[in-house]
């Protein structure tokens, strides 16, 4: 389980934070020298044996670490095809995977000498995970969250203040998760020398898709020596849901040097292909910048970032990450998307299937794992990135459903 310190399987980003054509840096001057300053720190602390051992000593002992990879024996039954696992991220503290992050940022803001931590959140999930690694650390922390957001996820404010960090209410544009990153990174320009930023997911400007990447492959490395392990081989099938794409990039990038490994990442397709009713973004977005990436982005004509859609607020963004786009037209990983009524059905199934409650991201994972699996002979393996549980989403289950 020593991801931060496993040779690099692809030689991506290069040293400008660039894969393929896709990454770099699109910010302003005064973000330049911050960048620089997290750039070189990490990979002194990629390099530090100590770093690596207190990183991965506290996702054992705080979060519950390895997390378990679990045969999902009835849904297997159901689809009546290959064998299906799931990869527990749902079971570490916290209930989601976004903790391995905020952990591993948390610790290299200790390290550069830093005393505050700033982050956004959308749906809340990362801003919990910001919030109990700054209770952790003993750091002062503010998270950015839409007024929006704020309303529609009560109960993980509460979460966030409860643990002592400051919720900043967003209230331009639409009030959601892309205003909240315009905020924070805007908060983060006067005050950089005294404040790292957590981003959530694998976006944002370089190192950010790299680094995030690095501290979520813990999910990818685990599977692997598991599978090894349990089932004697690598699965055939990986799949995971993709919004800004951290949980599949830590699962899929241990697996990108095995060609025999078929990769596949799920987007949010809402109600359907038509702009703002959705945030499927390689599947029907054009190359753009936003937040100061190079990537896939959801635009109109004009080139405005678009509204997007989706039942699930965690999916619910207009971009993506970078290293998702090489993937996509490099053809190493299949992206596909799944409806809000598909991924509600799944929600369903997989709780009284497993008695496992899925989050809605994670749901929308579980269809296309279904889909593969019924496809395919008992020989095969399938694993699905169980990314998060589904008790934060039960209130909004239970609204979109007394609709219905
Ligand atoms: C935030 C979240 C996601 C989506 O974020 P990624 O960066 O794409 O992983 C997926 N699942 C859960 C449970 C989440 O909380």
């Amino acid at each position: 389980m020593q991801a931060l310190l496993e040779p690099a399987v692809t030689t991506v980003p290069d040293a400008r934070g660039r894969f393929g054509p896709f990454g770099g840096r699109y910010v302003p001057e005064t973000l330049i020298f911050a960048l620089d300053q997290l750039d070189s720190a990490y990979r002194d602390a990629k390099l530090d044996p100590e770093f690596r051992d207190e990183f991965h000593r506290i996702l054992n002992d705080f979060v519950g670490r390895p997390s378990r990879l679990y045969f999902a024996e009835r849904l297997t039954k159901e689809a009546g095809g290959a064998r299906i696992y799931l990869k527990r991220e749902d079971l570490n503290h916290t209930g989601a995977h976004k903790i391995n992050n905020a952990i591993g940022q948390a610790m290299l803001c200790k390290r550069m000498g830093k005393t505050k931590l700033i982050a956004e959140t959308g749906a809340g999930m990362h801003g919990v995970a910001t919030a109990t690694a700054a209770a952790l650390f003993g750091l002062p922390c503010r998270v950015y969250m839409g007024t929006e957001d704020i309303r529609r996820q009560e109960l993980n404010v509460f979460r966030m203040k409860a643990m002592g960090t400051e919720v900043y209410p967003v209230t331009s544009g639409s009030c959601t998760l892309r205003d909240a990153v315009n905020e924070a990174m805007r908060a983060w320009m006067s005050s950089v020398e005294d404040t790292h930023y957590i981003i959530g997911s694998v976006i944002g400007p370089h190192p950010f898709p790299m680094m995030v990447r690095d501290f979520q492959s813990v999910i990818g490395e685990e599977t692997k020596i598991q599978s090894r392990a349990q089932l004697g081989r690598l699965p055939d099938v990986v799949i995971a849901c993709v919004g800004g794409g951290s949980n599949a990039a830590g699962m899929f990038y241990p697996f990108v040097g095995h060609p025999e490994v078929e990769l596949v990442g799920v987007e949010a397709g809402g109600h359907g292909p038509k702009l703002g009713n959705h945030a499927a973004t390689l599947n029907w977005g054009q190359p753009g910048v936003l937040h100061g990436t190079f990537t896939y982005v959801l635009q109109d004509d004009d080139g405005q970032t678009a509204d997007v859609h989706s039942v699930s607020a965690g999916l619910d963004y207009p971009g993506v990450g970078p290293e998702h786009s090489y993937w996509h037209e490099s053809q190493r990983v299949r992206y596909c998307s799944v409806t809000d009524d598909e991924a509600l059905d799944a929600f369903h199934q997989c709780s009284q299937l497993e008695g496992i409650l899925p989050a809605l991201e994670t749901a929308h994972a579980v269809v296309e794992t279904m889909r593969i699996a019924a496809s395919r002979s008992p020989d095969d393996i399938v694993v699905l990135c169980f990314s998060g549980r589904g008790d934060k989403d039960c209130a909004e289950v239970a609204r979109v459903m007394a609709g219905k």
